[in-house]
């Protein structure tokens, strides 16, 4: 286990630019440690790791609330219109984010729009109805948007790629009791999770994208990382797993009929997205660009130009074989 540098200091905070429907706004977004998530175990997750370990609750309350106070100050210097909490799994995991802090955060957040992430196990229709309440400010400002890591709409790839211990079925009522409450979903998507071909995780994405647009209200889909410490990072090392290239990407958004947001963490590098080292920016750019701007043209003149990495992508998508999984024991 590392030591903790300063407990009372957000993992990480930054302020942005973020865009909801057709509209772009400021935001500041604070990565906060917490009890860590309590499901702890899915193939490709190092946040869980991000966690503080053995507290007693009261303790657990005083360095979370240290760690909003940074928020609060950056929120006051910057006034923005989003603000993003993500803890190290589920914001409303009590035993993760005592209650104190979940109403200690709403209240911070009062008249802007908030996004948090949670499990859809932590989603109950009293805690999420009084949060949507609490979060309006004068002018019925305000509001909630519940981010949920459905991954892929495949029960199959969820279950036996990353261990997410979720189902469509769960989700889907989740999502319709977001709604009924008030709240927004925000839905994440996992491209490429491990086991599966480069064409596979591609048809995975276009499919799932496809499935959540009736369902949810915004969509963000994630390429796949290696992360240290993970099943994952096992596997890759074994030279087992290939993080999805950016070509896969951007064909995938290019298609979309929705706008899908991306953040291609580790971009361009070796354990994250990648192609050949020569067009990753180019790319990597362009999806930072179209983010913003929505501009699905964009993406699609990116996949008009050429590399030398083209060709071997077209190879890798028509001719890479799936791992056989046994049928039988
Ligand atoms: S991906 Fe989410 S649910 Fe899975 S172990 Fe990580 S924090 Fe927990
Ligand atoms: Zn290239």
């Amino acid at each position: 286990m590392r030591p903790i540098k300063n407990p009372e200091e957000p993992l990480a905070i930054w302020s942005g630019q973020d865009r909801i429907s057709d509209k772009q706004y400021s935001s500041v977004t604070a990565i906060i440690r917490s009890g860590g998530c309590s499901w702890n175990r899915c193939k490709i997750c190092q946040y869980r790791h991000e966690r503080f370990f053995g507290l007693d609750k009261s303790e657990l309350v005083r360095l979370m609330s240290a760690q909003v106070n940074r928020v609060k100050d950056l929120i006051e210097k910057n006034n923005p219109e989003i603000v993003k909490i993500y803890t190290s799994g589920s914001f409303f995991d009590p035993a993760e984010v005592p209650e104190e802090i979940q109403n200690l955060i709403v209240k911070l957040v009062r008249g802007r729009i908030l996004i948090v992430e949670s499990r859809c196990d932590y989603i109950n229709e009293d805690r999420l109805s009084r949060h949507v309440e609490n979060i309006k400010g004068d002018g019925e400002n305000g509001e909630i948007f519940v981010a949920i890591g459905l991954e892929t709409t495949s029960d199959d790839i969820r279950e036996k790629c990353i261990d997410k211990g979720l189902s469509f079925s769960s989700y889907k009522k989740t999502a319709e009791l977001i709604h009924k409450t008030g709240g927004k979903i925000k839905t994440y998507l996992l491209h490429k999770p491990p086991y599966l071909t480069e064409k596979e995780g591609y048809d995975d994405m276009v499919r799932s994208i496809k499935e959540i647009i009736p369902i949810t209200d915004l969509i963000s889909m994630n390429p796949c990382t290696v992360q240290k410490n993970t099943h994952l990072e096992t596997l890759w090392k074994q030279q087992a797993y290939r993080p999805p290239y950016l070509w896969t990407v951007a064909s995938i958004i290019a298609q979309s009929d929705a706008h899908v947001t991306c953040d291609p963490i580790g971009g361009g590098q070796v354990r994250g997205p990648h192609n050949c080292g020569l067009c990753d920016s180019m790319i990597l750019d362009a999806i930072r660009d179209y983010n913003i701007s929505a501009d699905q043209d964009l993406i699609k003149s990116v996949m008009e130009m050429d590399c030398k990495c083209k060709k071997e992508w077209e190879y890798v998508m028509n001719q890479e074989k799936p791992w056989s999984m046994p049928l039988t024991r």
